[in-house]
């Protein structure tokens, strides 16, 4: 079964050529060309509900404008704001009401553009040097006018993993995690490490559990504000936990009839409240229903 994750799935042409072809890219940037409509990283939509555009000459004065690509041939722009979004993804209560319905194609081409503009908004300086940096292919690279380093947009691979241990799932929560919301473990993997090394270490630390079998499930960008969550299976030999107090504030096995019943139930569920559809969490553990039909 594959799995199609929220925030996949955009239809644009990234158009790499033209990113590093000053002269196409000066061609495409028309006055009236389309400029994605935000308020700072916040969407404003139409009546529709969809996303809006506005003309790029509408893009305030001074911004730094990425070509976010083609979509059937037309180039698609969108302005940096001055600040970018340091708090983490639950606080943003406004964006999440306004991508809440997007459809498919738009929340994976809100997710993109608002990783990429935020990065801008954050990384305005070099970090091997100090000085100010500028925009260049398309907003898909800085420059450091001075020292002559090139930075890239981030991407910060996250493992998640769904471990299984004779027929139930290992899931926790995080102090932080409302009511009784209960997540698959999570954690970035670090340099020197693989997939696997990350998702046997990030249980491991947090959970006490040696893990074994790790395969790979799905992958979903996750523009909060740039990770790629790579969703793992993994087997555990042993079912005792030994929880990281620090990390998980409870973690326990959970039946594949516990988990129906938290999806059936949602917050009216005896066992726990299960990871909102957004969350490739929520997607992983109804894939796990699915492949594991009892
Ligand atoms: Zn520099």
């Amino acid at each position: 079964m594959s799995l199609v994750t929220p925030f996949a799935g955009h239809r644009l042409d990234r158009a790499d050529p033209i990113r590093g072809d000053a002269t196409r890219l000066a061609d495409l940037m028309r006055p009236n060309a389309r400029l994605l409509r935000l308020e700072g990283l916040i969407p404003r939509l139409g009546l529709d509900q969809r996303l809006q555009w506005d003309r790029l000459c509408d893009a305030p004065a001074g911004a730094e404008v990425v070509f976010l690509g083609l979509l059937e041939g037309e180039p698609l722009f969108a302005a940096a704001p001055t600040e970018g979004d340091p708090d983490p993804a639950y606080t943003r209560r406004e964006t999440w009401a306004a991508i809440a319905d997007l459809p498919a194609d738009e929340l994976a081409l809100y997710g993109g553009a608002r990783s990429l503009l935020d990065w801008h908004a954050r990384h305005r300086f070099c970090a091997n040097c100090g000085r100010p940096t500028v925009l260049a292919k398309g907003g898909w690279q800085r420059d450091c006018l001075a020292c002559g380093a090139a930075h890239f947009p981030r991407t910060d691979p996250v493992t998640i993993m769904l471990v299984e241990h004779r027929g139930r799932v290992l899931l926790g929560r995080n102090a932080r995690f409302p009511g009784r919301s209960y997540s698959a473990l999570a954690g970035f993997v670090e340099p020197g490490e693989t997939v696997e090394e990350a998702v046997a270490r990030e249980v491991f630390e947090e959970a006490g559990v040696r893990v074994r079998d790790v395969s790979y499930i799905a992958s979903q960008p996750w523009p909060f504000p740039s990770q790629l969550m790579i969703a793992c299976h993994a087997y555990a030999d042993d079912d005792a936990l030994t929880l990281d107090a620090a990390e998980l504030e409870d973690a326990q096995w959970f039946t594949r009839g516990q988990v129906i019943e938290a999806f059936e139930k949602g917050q009216e569920s005896t066992s726990f409240v299960p990871p909102f559809p957004l969350a490739i969490a929520h997607h992983m553990l109804r894939w796990w229903l699915e492949t594991n039909d009892g």
